[in-house]
């Protein structure tokens, strides 16, 4: 479970680089009006039965960034957390992965104000039908495609579709993406993020010219996508030797036994209770490793910690672990940034897949996901790369600028500005 902080900054600092990237592309102020906000921003009340026979009343909401592209595309979050500014933030950022990635969709994003680690399970499927039924109009599989995202998974997805099957009197299952593989879900959705997070761990070190069997990587993080990474990264012959999670850090510079901590951790991502001689998240982020991947939280990386970082090379798995303050300290210090739009966006890559299966009604293999998966990554990462080196400006906008351009020649073409 990951905590959400910070969300006003997140999106205002998001706009601030989003206009970056639109001056150095040529575009004036009428383009970044447009963008720097959603085109459609919606806010829902649920009322949900409990099991207590009283009725609770949830707020939810529903971004759709901007749909010049095509449908738009982005997860559904439950947290206690959750506010409008988080889910525009996160709507404008799919818009970039969208972009890096060459997929046809805009950005979208979704929330609900609710904490589902005290709702049963029958609360928790009153609550997902009834959020579909409220945005039901909104959404669709041409129109905007919602997601797991922070504490929702392919049990929700599937309430989800099930509820919008029933409004739409036909089965929909390129509706939604995440789901159960029995409901039309890929093969490699659940890894998908890590699988993209792994390959570009390869290219980083590729770039910096550091053989793979040497690199020492540290994992904040052992949730869904650090726990993962950390999986395929020993497994490659990398040496993974930190990990954390919310109560602490676990360091040992001749590596960790990963298999033993993947066996021991909770459903939660939590490991590190268990182990005597653990360290704090701060202490870990700044020892030394040739490879740091924030995969917990946002605000990680900032104006205080990035000059003692020692990481030569910091891959964001998580969204938004870095300050633009740190990214700045950390580019001077010539340390490489795989920013969030392009690190994490394996995810919503093989979404894209699932929804090209179910409109297909033909399923891929496992390692025909993978292959397809490995090459996007890579094209997204010289594409980004190419335009740090050939335009002098650092990695997150660069690859704001390879996210939000083809979006800014689609609203041209339609003639929206
Ligand atoms: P998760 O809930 O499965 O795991 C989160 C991990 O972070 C857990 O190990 C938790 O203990 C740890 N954590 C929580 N608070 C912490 C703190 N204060 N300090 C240190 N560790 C803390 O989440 P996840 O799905 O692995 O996502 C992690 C990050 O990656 C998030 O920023 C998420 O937005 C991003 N991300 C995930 C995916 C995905 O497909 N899972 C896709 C794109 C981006």
């Amino acid at each position: 479970m990951i905590a959400v902080q910070g969300a006003f900054d997140v999106l205002k600092s998001t706009q601030i680089v989003i206009e970056q990237a639109l001056r150095k592309l040529g575009y004036g102020d009428d383009m970044i009006d447009l963008l720097k906000e959603p085109l459609r921003m919606m806010t829902v009340r649920i009322p949900v039965r409990m099991d207590n026979g009283g009725t609770k009343v949830f707020t939810g909401f529903r971004a759709q960034h901007n749909d010049a592209v095509g449908p738009t595309k982005g997860g559904v979050r439950f947290h206690p957390d959750v506010n409008a500014d988080e889910v525009k933030a996160l709507s404008i950022w799919m818009s970039l992965k969208c972009g890096i990635a060459d997929l046809p969709y805009g950005g979208g994003k979704g929330g609900i104000i609710c904490d589902p680690r005290g709702m049963s399970f029958p609360e928790l499927e009153r609550l997902s039908r009834g959020y579909v039924r409220a945005i039901s109009q909104l959404v669709g599989p041409t129109k905007d495609i919602p997601a797991p995202d922070v504490m929702t998974n392919s049990q929700i997805m599937a309430w989800m579709l099930d509820e919008y099957s029933r409004i739409r009197e036909f089965d929909s299952p390129g509706f939604i993406t995440g789901k159960p593989l029995v409901l039309g879900g890929s093969r490699g959705r659940e890894t998908a993020t890590a699988r993209g997070v792994a390959v570009m761990i390869h290219e980083a070190l590729r770039t910096r010219g550091i053989p793979l069997h040497d690199a020492r990587i540290i994992i904040q993080g052992f949730g869904n996508a650090g726990s993962f990474l950390a999986k395929f990264m020993h497994e490659a012959g990398a040496s993974v030797i930190g990990i954390s999670d919310v109560h602490g850090a676990l360091y040992n510079e001749d590596g960790l036994d990963i298999e033993h901590l993947l066996d021991r951790r909770d459903s939660f991502g939590a490991v590190t209770n268990l182990y005597s001689g653990s360290i704090s998240n701060e202490e870990l982020l700044e020892r030394p490793c040739d490879v740091l991947v924030p995969a917990a939280i946002q605000n990680q990386l900032t104006a205080d910690n990035a000059p003692r970082v020692q990481a030569g090379i910091v891959v964001e798995a998580a969204n938004g672990p870095t300050t633009l303050e740190a990214t700045r300290i950390l580019t001077e210090r010539d340390v490489l940034i795989i920013p969030d739009v392009l690190a994490s966006s394996g995810g919503v890559i093989v979404s894209y897949f699932e929804w090209v299966q179910n409109n297909q009604g033909y399923y891929w293999s496992e390692s025909e996901v993978e292959h397809k998966l490995q090459d996007m990554m890579i094209r997204g990462f010289r594409q980004v790369y190419e335009l740090h080196q050939s335009r002098a400006v650092d990695m997150r906008l660069a690859a704001y600028m390879v996210g939000v351009r083809r979006l800014a020649e689609a609203v041209r073409y339609r003639g929206w500005v």
